[in-house]
C-alpha cells in the first residue's frame, strides 16, 4: 500500500505522562503505517519545556502561524509539586496560557458522540459545542472586603483628565464589592470566531447573557454580536441554511436541555467555565472531549480537552497496566489532519481521517473500550481493554475500512 503524502507539515506538540504515551502508540500503530507523515516537532514535554526556558512553546505557537494547523498532547502546568519532581528552574505558564496568548481566539469543545455512551440528556442526539470566551470578566476582577459602613464607587479617569463615577452601594455593615472588565475588540474577535466556526463546521449559534439586568455590560456583549453578525455573516449564514440566534441566558439553558444539539453555544467567560464541565460530563467523560483553539487569523489548534492522566502514568511507571482512553487524542489527530488536508485540498488525507473516526467509534459500539467507557456503557458485557489492546483494536477496524 502506497502511503498518503503530505505536502505541508502539521505543527506536532508533544507532552507529558501518560498521554505522551499514547501519543506515540497513536503515531506507531495508527498515523505512520498509512501516512508519509510530515511534521514539524516541538518536544512541549515539561523537561524540554525547562531546558529550553520553555522558548519551545513560543516556538511551537510561533510555528503555528507559518503553517496554520497544529495537533497538541496533553501538557503539565506546572505547580510547587511538578517544581520539586522535574527540578524546575521557574514555575513555568500553561501552555495552553502561553500558546493562546500568541495565537488569540477562542477554544471550541465538542463532545465525541458514540453509541453505546448515551447522554444523561436523553434528547441531546447531537453534539453541543461550547464556546468559551476566555477573556475577562471575574477572571480579571478586583475585589474588595468591607468591613465597616462606607460607600463603594466606581470611577474611571480619563487620559485627559475627565471622571465619571458611579456609586456601587452605600454600605451601612462589612460586605463585599468586585469590579470588572472587558474589551469590545476581545468581544469582537470572540463573536467572529464563532460565526467563522459556525460556517466551517455547519452549526448554528446560540448565544446567551443577562442583558435585561446588566443593561450595560451584557447588553455590550449582545450588541457586540449582533453588530459583527449583521456586518459581517448574515448573507453567508443565509446562504449555509445557518441561523444566529440570541436569548437570556437562561432562557438559552432552558433551551438547551430540551434540544437535540449539533449547535455552538457561545458563552461568557464564567457561564462557559461552567457549562462546558457540565456538557463534558452529562456526555459521558472527560475523556471523549475535543477542544479546538480557532484564532481570527485563521490558525487552528488542535487537542484532547483532558490533561495527561497523571494516576495512569505513575502506575504504568510501576509496571502497572492501564487502560487509558486515547479516543480523545486520536480526535485531536484526525482534527488536525482533516483541516491540514482541506486547507491543502489533500483529500486523501481528510477521507484517512474521517475513516480513522469511523473506525474508533465502531470498534467502541462493537463492545471493545477502555475501562472508563466500560463503566459508563449500555453495551452489555463490554470487553475491557488495556491502552495498547484499544489502539490495537482501532487498528485492526482501520484496516477493514480501508
Ligand atoms: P486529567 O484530565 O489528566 O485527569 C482527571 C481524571 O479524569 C483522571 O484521574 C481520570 O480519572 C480521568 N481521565 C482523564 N482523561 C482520561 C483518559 N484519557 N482516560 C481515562 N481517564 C481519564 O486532569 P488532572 O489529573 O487534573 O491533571 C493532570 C495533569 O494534566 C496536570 O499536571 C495538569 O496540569 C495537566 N492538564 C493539562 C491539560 C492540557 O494540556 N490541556 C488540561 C488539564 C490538565
Amino acid at each position: 500500500m502506497t502511503k498518503i503524502q503530505m505536502t505541508t507539515p502539521l505543527v506536532e506538540m508533544d507532552g507529558d505522562e501518560m498521554t505522551r504515551i499514547l501519543w506515540k502508540m497513536i503515531k506507531d500503530e495508527l498515523l505512520l503505517p498509512y501516512i508519509d507523515l510530515n511534521t514539524e516537532y516541538y518536544d512541549l514535554g515539561l523537561a524540554h519545556r525547562n531546558d529550553t526556558d520553555d522558548q519551545v512553546t513560543i516556538d511551537a505557537a510561533e510555528a503555528t502561524k507559518k503553517y496554520g494547523v497544529a495537533v497538541k498532547c496533553a501538557t503539565i502546568t506546572p505547580n510547587h509539586a511538578r517544581m520539586e519532581e522535574y527540578d524546575l528552574k521557574k514555575m513555568y505558564k500553561s501552555p495552553n496560557g502561553t500558546i493562546r496568548a500568541i495565537l488569540d481566539g477562542t477554544v471550541f469543545r465538542a463532545p465525541i458522540v458514540v453509541k453505546g455512551i448515551e447522554p444523561c440528556v436523553r434528547n441531546w442526539k447531537k453534539p453541543i459545542t461550547l464556546a468559551r470566551h476566555a477573556y475577562g470578566d471575574i477572571y480579571k476582577n478586583t475585589e474588595m472586603y468591607v468591613d465597616k459602613p462606607g460607600k463603594v464607587e466606581l470611577v474611571y479617569t480619563s487620559e485627559d483628565g475627565e471622571e465619571k463615577r458611579a456609586l456601587v452601594q452605600e454600605f451601612k455593615a462589612p460586605g463585599v464589592a468586585m469590579g470588572m472588565h472587558n474589551m469590545e475588540a476581545s468581544i469582537e474577535s470572540f463573536a467572529r470566531s464563532c460565526f467563522n466556526y459556525a460556517l466551517d463546521t455547519k452549526q448554528d449559534v446560540w448565544f446567551g447573557a443577562k442583558d435585561t439586568i446588566s443593561k450595560t455590560y451584557d447588553a455590550k456583549f449582545k450588541q457586540v454580536f449582533q453588530t459583527v453578525f449583521d456586518n459581517e455573516f448574515k448573507e453567508k449564514f443565509e446562504e449555509a441554511g445557518l441561523t444566529y440566534f440570541y436569548s437570556l441566558i437562561d432562557d438559552i439553558v432552558a433551551r438547551v436541555m430540551k434540544a437535540e444539539g449539533g449547535f455552538i453555544w457561545a458563552c461568557k467567560n464564567y457561564d462557559g467555565d461552567v457549562m462546558s464541565d457540565m456538557v463534558s460530563s452529562a456526555f459521558g467523560s472527560l475523556a471523549m472531549m475535543t477542544s479546538v483553539l480557532v484564532s481570527p487569523n485563521g490558525y487552528y489548534e488542535y487537542e484532547a480537552a483532558h490533561g495527561t492522566v497523571q494516576r495512569h502514568y505513575y502506575r504504568h511507571l510501576e509496571g502497572g497496566e492501564t487502560s487509558t482512553n486515547s479516543v480523545a487524542t486520536i480526535f485531536a489527530w484526525t482534527g488536525a489532519l482533516r483541516k491540514r488536508g482541506e486547507l491543502d485540498g489533500n483529500q486523501e488525507l481528510a477521507q484517512f481521517a474521517d475513516k480513522l473516526e469511523e473506525a474508533t467509534l465502531s470498534t467502541i459500539e462493537s463492545g471493545k473500550m477502555t475501562k472508563d467507557l466500560a463503566l459508563i456503557t449500555s453495551i452489555e458485557n463490554p470487553t475491557v481493554l488495556n491502552s495498547e489492546q484499544f489502539i490495537l483494536a482501532i487498528r485492526e477496524t482501520l484496516d477493514t475500512l480501508l
